[in-house]
């Protein structure tokens, strides 16, 4: 007997799509591969509008202890600007947030098997084989695997960077400054962000073209690179031991999934990557996961062509503006003229930090 909808991934996509489903009373399965949510590759920045999904998702991340963001800060060799966001955003590590999107799936009824992992999907027999053997038909199939390719749904591109990410432990001096702002330090090639998290440390991670980090020969000689071409960065990282850094590879900035097949609802990453400079990540996964969910329980799976093709169009707009300040960022005049217009009209920055966002239906 076919469950009625299996979502692959347990992170910010599957898990709202799951809480959707439960709550309508169709009992989803979902497998997550890891036991407990990883701290992951991730900015840990939570924009206006995925505070706005979790609240309909029914979680509250001040209670998570999020910190509160009301303004963006640009770093360069000799230059910084700041602007206000347009709204209030959060910074919460994703080991919290990821923790508590799946805990509340659970509790809203989704069958969660966690351990395990989808080995491949059979989109025309709808049925998804995991580790251990076992073959679970679904009526619809959520791909929800974010950073990661699933064998017979792999997502197709050419051009893709390296995330990096790892913890500063607290320390206030060397911290001095960052409450309340989300820093990005920009270069060739590539940023890094840093934000408080809800345990008084701060996560920083990098993204930088899969091309600089091999011509740099590996993350020790990329990370020496940078101390000398960020001295900012550099001081914010003075005097702790070198932090471990957690990596992922092959992500596709600007990549949409243009269609999918019956019964399959691609969401999250695997629906549309935005720059991770923008931020908005973790809301297209809670938004397109909800909507998608939203969709099945209006239409059945049958409705995943048009949603997809919906989903597709609403990415597309903010998308292509986060690619184009994300390849502006990473070159050295664009770059300053961005810093430029900011610093003489720092509404420039607030409108752009709005135009990267999707519309929620
Ligand atoms: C460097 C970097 C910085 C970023 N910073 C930010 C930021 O500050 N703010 C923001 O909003 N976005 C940011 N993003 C983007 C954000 O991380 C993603 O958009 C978001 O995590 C997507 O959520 P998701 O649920 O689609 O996928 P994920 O969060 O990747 O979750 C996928 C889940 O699926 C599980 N999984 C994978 N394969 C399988 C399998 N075969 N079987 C079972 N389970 C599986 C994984 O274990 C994981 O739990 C950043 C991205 C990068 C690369």
């Amino acid at each position: 007997m076919p469950v009625p909808a299996i979502i692959i991934g347990g992170g910010p996509a599957g898990s709202a799509a799951a809480i959707t489903l439960a709550k309508a009373g169709l009992k989803p399965r979902l497998v997550e591969r890891h036991m407990a949510p990883p701290r992951g590759v991730c900015g840990g920045f939570l924009g206006w509008d995925g505070l706005a999904a979790l609240d309909d998702l029914g979680i509250d991340p001040w209670a998570l202890g999020a910190r509160p963001i009301s303004r963006f800060r640009l770093v360069t060799r000799g230059r910084t600007v700041t602007a206000d966001l347009p709204a209030t955003a959060a910074g919460i590590s994703r080991k919290a947030l990821d923790s508590a999107l799946i805990d509340a799936a659970i509790a809203a009824g989704a069958d969660v098997t966690r351990g395990r992992a989808a080995r491949a999907v059979d989109p025309l027999a709808r049925t998804v084989r995991l580790d251990d053997g076992e073959i679970i038909a679904a009526n619809a199939i959520f791909l929800a695997t974010g950073k990661h390719e699933m064998r017979g749904l792999a997502r197709q591109f050419t051009h893709s960077s390296v995330g990096l990410r790892a913890s500063l432990p607290p320390c206030p001096p060397r911290l001095d400054g960052l409450a309340g702002v989300v820093e990005l330090h920009l270069f060739d090639h590539g940023y890094a962000g840093l934000l408080m998290q809800e345990d008084g440390s701060a996560n920083l991670c990098l993204s930088v073209s899969s091309d600089r980090l091999s011509q740099a020969g590996g993350i020790a000689a990329l990370l020496s690179d940078l101390m000398s071409e960020a001295p900012a960065l550099s001081a914010r990282m003075a005097d702790i031991d070198p932090p471990h850094f957690e990596a992922v590879a092959g992500v596709p900035y600007g990549w949409r999934a243009r269609r999918s097949e019956d019964g399959v609802f691609r969401i999250g990453d695997q629906s549309a990557v935005i720059a991770s400079l923008a931020g908005d990540g973790i809301a297209i996964a809670l938004t397109s996961g909800a909507s998608a969910a939203r969709a099945m329980i209006a239409g059945g799976s049958g409705a995943a062509p048009d949603w997809q093709r919906r989903m597709n169009r609403e990415s597309r707009r903010p998308l292509g503006i986060a690619e184009m300040l994300r390849r502006g960022a990473a070159m050295p005049l664009p770059r300053r003229a961005m810093m430029e217009l900011i610093r003489w009209v720092p509404r420039l920055g607030t409108r752009a930090a709005a135009l990267t966002r999707i519309v929620r239906d």
